[in-house]
């Protein structure tokens, strides 16, 4: 089996095994998921019926996180970790409509998104957009990659944007390292966006969403507040600090949600 594209260009996808993409672009209610996803779904979501509002409400917080750091600190460039199967808006969407120059470089290591990419391609005229399959765990990988340096110029600030991936890495793999590896190539004035899976707020149900995961062959780590925040260490968080996605700036809905159906802290901080 193999997840690169054979001499015919066909890529497999396994559709016999979940894949986190697909598991959450069908509990974000997309179509781009199969059986298998979609029983690892709706088992994950029988563990904890929260699972769907903490998704959607991580994907909101990404929006706003690059709406303002667009709009209110100036960002122009993206690279984005862990991209997921495209959901209107996708990141670049969000950018280039605060400015349309906006360059935005995508990054996963399921074939699935690959198959994919072109909705993600479709930049404005203005900006530019690629998209590089590679593992996060293999840094060096997407660091050379020739299409990052196509897309971002690495001497002008960046925001690193990790959103909903780091669950997937485990602790043997040293997700703060592969952070730190990244964040030392991006220039000082760059961002780390973040967000860190966690069974804080309900601890028992949120377990069980990892257990659902982790039967089905997805490795799955939760993590706590303080773990979280060891994520940003050496760097300038804004305000509001590390903060349970919905409160995260809200802008007038997310608030309302309990903080008992949401298992995501997320922070942004500022490489000085
Ligand atoms: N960032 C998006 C999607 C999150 S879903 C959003 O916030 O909406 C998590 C994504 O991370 C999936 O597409 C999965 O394929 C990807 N992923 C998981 N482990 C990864 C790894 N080691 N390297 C790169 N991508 C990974």
């Amino acid at each position: 089996m193999t997840d690169r594209p054979d001499d015919t260009g066909h890529v497999d996808l396994r559709v016999d095994v979940p894949h986190s993409a697909r598991v959450y672009d069908y509990l974000l209610g997309g179509k781009d998921n199969y059986a298998a996803d979609r029983a690892a779904g709706d088992a994950s979501a029988a563990a904890w019926p929260s699972l769907p509002t903490s998704m959607k409400q991580t994907r909101i917080f990404m929006h706003r996180v690059t709406r303002t750091l667009a709009a209110q600190y100036g960002m122009r460039q993206f690279l984005d970790i862990g991209t997921g199967i495209p959901t209107p808006p996708n990141l670049h969407e969000v950018a280039q409509e605060v400015a349309p120059e906006s360059r935005v470089v995508y990054v996963d290591n399921d074939p699935i998104v690959l198959a994919h990419a072109r909705a993600l391609l479709q930049s404005s005229p203005e900006g530019r957009t690629g998209y590089i399959q590679a593992d996060m765990r293999d840094p060096e990988a997407i660091l050379n990659d020739p299409k990052l340096h196509k897309v971002l110029d690495l001497k002008q600030p960046v925001v690193l944007s990790v959103i909903a991936v780091v669950h997937f890495i485990l602790d043997k793999d040293d997700p703060q390292g592969l952070v730190a590896r990244l964040l030392r190539e991006l220039a000082p004035g760059s961002f780390l966006a973040l967000t860190v899976f966690t069974g804080d707020t309900d601890p028992e149900r949120v377990a069980g969403v990892g257990r659902e995961y982790n039967e089905r062959g997805i490795p799955l780590q939760i993590r706590d507040r303080a773990e979280a925040e060891r994520f940003f260490a050496g760097l300038e968080l804004i305000e509001p600090g590390v903060s349970l996605v919905h409160h995260w700036r809200p802008d007038g809905m997310s608030e309302q949600v309990p903080d008992s159906h949401i298992a995501m802290y997320g922070g942004v901080a500022r490489k000085n």
